[in-house]
């Protein structure tokens, strides 16, 4: 009695591990799951009907070549050694303050911070030199 129990269980299981696997439109893992509950349908109730062939295959999504646009931003801030704490604002090594909002309670203090003045500072000194470079000659006016 109980050996039908358990039975029906992993039976049971196995069901619902075919339902989830459509819900993720996965039909690789239905076709494995179904021929989990096969074998074990086999096991307890003998053979079975043929079962009709599953022609669906699992095409993962292609990954984005470029990196996203916060990770861009992101890397453009430098890393800068925090030299000292001023109550809810840190002093880092150029200079420049920020407020602490990130560090969680209990963990160890942050040693450094990304400083977005100085990817600021960067971003405009990166437009002032296209700016300030001088404009080729043309041919005929020499
Ligand atoms: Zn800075």
């Amino acid at each position: 009695m109980q050996d039908t129990t358990d039975a029906k269980k992993i039976l049971a299981y196995l069901r619902d591990m075919i339902d989830l696997s459509r819900q993720l439109h996965r039909p690789d893992m239905v076709d494995l799951y179904c021929d989990a509950w096969e074998v074990a349908a086999t096991q307890i109730y003998g053979a079975l009907p043929p079962r009709k062939p599953n022609i669906g295959h699992y095409v993962a999504e292609p990954k984005p070549t470029t990196p996203p646009v916060w990770r861009h931003m992101m890397l453009a801030k430098p890393f800068r050694k925090i030299i000292a704490r001023d109550g809810d604002t840190e002093i880092l090594e150029c200079g420049h303050r920020i407020w602490n909002f990130a560090d969680i309670p209990g963990s160890p203090p942050a040693k450094r911070r990304r400083c977005g003045d100085c990817a600021r500072a960067n971003e405009t000194r990166k437009d002032a030199g296209r700016v300030t470079r001088p404009p080729e000659k043309a041919a005929g006016s020499a």
